[in-house]
């Protein structure tokens, strides 16, 4: 039986990511859903809150960072996954989970995203797609779709979007995934493969908006998602495959584990100077005194 190395707890539960602050999301937000399904997944996983660092981007879901238990980190617009990938070349034996909207990811961040893909760091990232920047109330983003009309954009927005798996996929990751946030059971299964997979998962997560995007609420996500996992002779490891059918984000959409690479090999297994190494950078640090090469810089 697993045995947390912090705590010494053997199973990990529920209650182990409970927070007694109250959300502030807006009624009926995805982030609720997202919220529970992140928690359900981890807890299936048997990734105690004492071994799992959980990385909040700025935004409407980065107001979550407080509630939800667990070690968090709550960093700056868009510049998450550094931050995350960094934690996770520290200490292997972290579950490193990071979070970001497609404001932060496909906006500031973007270039963030495509080193974070080709590095390959073990990070679960989740991308909340609600299709605008909702903290700072309904700015278009890089997802919005043409003609929608927005806060600042009266007149309704000319650019074309960001199709994010598309980005994606053309950049070779080692797993890419998309589930929507009115199905909490769906998100935690891909949430669970995406944890379990050895690399940089991403997962898009179709999240509803309720107050600054009605043109794609849950139920319009519901009559449109078809997992992949139910279509006779599906093939996750096809990239091919992958990037056929997810093209189609308007009527017939892909959700489930699209594309994983059986082989992936984290960034950390790719290095030769540290295979023979039983430590973690994080223990090195610690073994060496550095503050006489701190003072020599004062
Ligand atoms: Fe959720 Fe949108 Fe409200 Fe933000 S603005 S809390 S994303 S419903």
């Amino acid at each position: 039986m697993h045995t947390c190395d912090s705590c010494q707890h053997q199973i990990t539960t529920f209650a182990d990511y409970f927070s007694n602050n109250l959300y502030t999301w807006c009624t009926n937000c995805g982030n609720y859903g997202i919220h529970a399904a992140v928690k359900r997944a981890l807890t299936a996983e048997n990734r105690h809150a004492c071994e799992t660092l959980l990385c909040f981007d700025i935004g409407c879901h980065g107001n979550g960072s407080d509630k939800i238990g667990g070690y968090r980190f709550h960093g700056l617009h868009g510049r998450i996954l550094p931050f995350a990938c960094g934690a996770s070349v520290a200490n292997r034996n972290l579950t490193v989970m990071a979070f970001g909207g497609d404001g932060g990811t496909l906006g500031e961040g973007i270039n963030h995203l495509i080193h974070a893909i080709r590095g390959n760091y073990n990070v679960t990232f989740i991308l909340h797609n609600n299709l605008n920047y909702g903290l700072t109330q309904g700015q278009a983003s890089s997802t919005t779709k043409p003609g929608m009309i927005m806060t600042a954009a009266p007149d309704g927005i000319t650019s074309d979007p960001i199709h994010p798996m598309r980005f994606v996929l053309s950049l070779q990751p080692s797993f890419a995934a998309r589930t929507f946030s009115g199905d909490v059971k769906h998100m935690t299964e891909t949430i669970r493969a995406g944890v379990r997979h050895q690399g940089f998962s991403f997962i898009e997560i179709l999240q509803s908006c309720p107050t600054y995007n009605k043109a794609t609420p849950h139920e319009w996500y519901q009559s449109r998602v078809k997992d992949v996992s139910t279509l006779a002779g599906y093939e996750p490891s096809n990239i091919a495959a992958a990037r056929e059918i997810s093209e189609d984000i308007e009527n017939q959409i892909a959700i489930g584990v699209l594309y994983q690479n059986p082989s992936s090999r984290p960034f950390m297994e790719r290095q030769a100077n540290r295979q023979q190494v039983t430590t973690e950078l994080i223990n090195e640090v610690a073994m060496g005194d550095t503050s006489k090469l701190f003072d020599a810089y004062r």
